[in-house]
């Protein structure tokens, strides 16, 4: 048996790599670059590039490829081979230091949102030496940030990689005030769960909506779905034990560390959790697992669904962004501290993240928002659609204390003044966790909930890193002013909680009781797309993420029309399939069903005086069920009709919220009853009860 320790990162360029293969100069060099971000030097390009070219071969691949993340979610490639021609005819390997740090894709069919008129289609991209190259398919991955010749950022990386840096920035400010002057960086780190389904490839075959959509538009519920909890953490067949193992031993290739797997809550629904890394890091690196999952489902005979809700009735998938901020020491600043020093520190960070959700509540709800991810948030399976913090019942003790400057836990009998007095030792790991909460303090991290399982991680964990570096500078801005810090700190953490401790919440996020709450409180309840993606243009939005570099303006805008319009034509291309499927197989099959029922009849009664009850019965319920959804796939092709004459965007959305997904669930709500009382001989595609147990 092949040890892992051999084929970990067989795949990858590493630092292993690097030193093996590079000269120490041009090692040195490379290493600058990646830690400290000095430009890379040609000559060093050119080294790097031959020594890429040479391992890369020799591992037998062909070609390269600039890798991004344009604007659609998903990876973008384009391949070249390494081949030239040799003046005698043969050919030889090539791949130059500007081939390695700059690409040319034809950018033009990308969404840019306007920013790049399509004619002038010029984009290009850089490498980003940070996140490794690897080999895939016999090709050569170089990821890569992708810009217009204007810098204007028409990907998902280049923003993350700002807001990084403002958050760097600004932490460093912080932890400088607290006598910490060694630190040289601060990076943010995230581990992201990933939920999936797996589904039998034959029956995904059979189900347009499937193959079209990736969810079921239409599927009434089995006797069973997952009311007994007992695929939760349950024992995973062989087939699906099969394919996960195999997939480890593929992200590993990868230098991926995937780590945990294991069955989720509903059937045929599983997670994968690998260990947590620097974002931009971490963010390929989920790009690239649900790249491999599909692929390496596939040869298992089965398909991997990450769709947000591929079954009605059942539990959706999710992603959990797990986010942390570390130092280049080591330090993760939201552990809480040893000493009191320490903790006044952390609980500055803790209150500068309190803040900062809640004063940006839009801003992190609309980075999840998408077609998808609209049926699970508010569907009591995954967090509601209102932000709020989890933070414990004993860390929320003691911000309380702190509010009202009493002693916290009854020991300390003065009053608690922060980093002077020994505060209390507050429990690393908090036991109590909260799994309906959106944003759950989990003892050294936060995890964000509320991301779709096909959701890129970039777009929440830019505008988590964005608020949260307004918000430092805001408090940096104040302590370095001030005469007596200690005072200065223990009043703004203070005066925070006091402003800010309507997003804090510990109880259950499903119960309704808690929507009218939040309503109280003042909270966003930004319920679908439609409803939160506009917020991204408001003033205070544009002003926080224009001033700290992270997107331009124009940048803002054409995000906000690109997820828009991400949205009705996900939606409209829902639409159109349900119409089809209905047209074309469902009420054709039920149409035939009434109809050989009914010439039952006939030649029943024939034969006898039989009064065919049943048969009348049931011939009659199709006939009502079949005009049903007849009129409801016209009422919604009459709503896809208009929806082609809306223009404006705001106003496209506006109108697949309030008439196309509505006229959707009617059809598909006549659909369900009909396939309740169709024999299953007649149904046209795999039912649920097969698709959720058929693996
Ligand atoms: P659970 O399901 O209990 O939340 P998992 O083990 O499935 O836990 O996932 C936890 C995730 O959090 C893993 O990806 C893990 O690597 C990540 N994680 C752990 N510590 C940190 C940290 N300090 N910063 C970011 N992510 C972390
Ligand atoms: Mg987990």
């Amino acid at each position: 048996m092949e040890k892992i320790t051999d084929y970990y990162g067989s795949m990858v360029f590493d630092d292993r790599i690097m030193k093996a293969t590079l000269s120490d100069k041009v090692y040195r060099s490379l290493k600058r670059t990646i830690d400290k971000g000095t430009p890379l030097d040609i000559s060093v390009a050119n080294a790097v590039a031959a020594a890429m070219k040479e391992w890369a071969v020799e591992k037998g691949a062909t070609h390269y490829t600039h890798w991004f993340q344009p604007l659609t979610g998903l990876t973008a490639e384009k391949h070249d081979s390494f081949i030239s021609p040799a003046p005698d005819g043969r050919v030889i390997m090539e791949f130059s230091g500007k081939e390695l740090v700059k690409g040319e894709p034809d950018a033009s069919s990308f969404p840019s949102g306007g920013l790049r008129a399509t004619f002038e289609a010029r984009g290009y991209t850089a490498w980003d030496p940070t996140s490794y190259a690897f080999i895939k398919d016999g090709t050569l991955y170089i990821p890569t940030a992708f810009c217009s010749y204007t810098g204007e950022a028409l990907d998902k990386k280049v923003p993350l990689l700002r807001s990084m840096e403002a958050i760097n920035k600004q932490a460093l400010r912080i932890l400088k005030l607290f006598g910490n002057t060694s630190v040289k960086s601060v990076k943010t780190s995230v581990g992201p769960e990933q939920e999936y389904f797996l589904v039998d490839r034959d029956m995904w075959k059979q189900r347009k909506d499937l193959i079209m959509t990736g969810r079921t538009l239409f599927g009434a519920m089995p006797p069973k779905g997952q009311e007994m909890d007992d695929h939760y953490f349950g024992s995973i067949k062989p087939r699906v034990a099969e394919y996960m193992a195999d997939l480890d031993r593929e992200l590993w290739k990868l230098g991926i560390l995937a780590k945990t797997k294991h069955n989720e809550v509903a059937p045929a629904q599983h997670e994968l959790a690998p260990i947590y890394d620097t974002t931009n890091i971490a963010a390929d690196h989920n790009q690239l697992t649900m790249e491999v999952m599909q692929k390496v489902a596939l040869r298992h005979g089965l398909v991997c669904l990450l769709h947000e809700k591929p079954f009605a009735g059942v539990n959706g998938s999710g992603k959990h962004n797990n986010w942390s901020i570390s130092t280049d020491q080591g330090e993760n600043l939201l552990s809480p501290g040893e000493t009191p020093a320490e903790n006044a520190q952390f609980l500055l960070f803790l209150a500068a993240i309190i803040k900062a959700v809640d004063d940006y509540q839009d801003l992190l709800r609309l980075s999840v928002a998408t077609a998808g991810n609209d049926h699970r948030l508010g569907a009591n399976e995954a967090p509601p659609a209102v932000i709020s913090i989890f933070l414990g019942d004993e860390l929320t003790a003691v911000l309380d204390a702190i509010e009202k400057d009493v002693p916290y836990g009854g020991t300390a009998k003065e009053k608690m003044k922060l980093g002077v007095d020994v505060l209390p030792q507050f429990s690393k790991d908090t036991t109590d966790r909260n799994r309906t909460s959106p944003f759950a303090f989990t003892g050294n991290k936060f995890e964000f909930r509320m991301l779709g399982s096909s959701n890129s991680i970039s777009c929440a964990n830019i505008h988590l890193n964005a608020a949260v570096a307004e918000v430092l500078m805001q408090f940096a801005d104040k302590l370095e002013k001030a005469k007596d810090f200690n005072k200065a700190l223990h009043d703004l953490i203070r005066k925070t909680i006091k402003d800010h401790k309507r997003i804090i919440f510990n109880g259950n996020g499903y119960d309704d009781a808690w929507i009218a709450e939040a309503e109280k409180r003042g909270l966003m309840n930004l319920k679908t797309t439609a409803d939160a993606m506009p917020h991204i243009c408001d003033k205070k939005n544009v002003e926080m993420l224009t001033s700290h570099g992270i997107f331009t303006e124009a940048e803002i805008f054409s995000r906000r029309d690109i997820m828009l319009e991400n949205y009705v034509k996900t939606v409209n291309i829902e639409a159109t399939t349900m119409v089809d499927m209905a047209r074309k197989e469902i009420i054709p099959a039920v149409a035939k069903f009434a109809a050989d029922t009914a010439s039952a009849v006939s030649v029943k009664k024939s034969v006898s005086k039989a009064a065919c009850k049943y048969e009348t019965k049931l011939v009659t319920e199709l006939s009502e069920l079949i005009d049903e959804m007849d009129t409801a796939t016209t009422e919604l092709e009459t709503a896809i009709a208009e929806f082609k004459g809306i223009d404006e965007i705001i106003k496209a959305s506006e109108f697949v919220r309030d008439t196309m997904l509505p006229a959707m669930d009617k059809l598909r709500s006549a659909a369900d009853k009909a396939e309740t009382v169709t024999s299953e001989t007649y149904w046209p595609f795999p039912a649920y009860d097969k698709l959720l147990f058929g693996v």
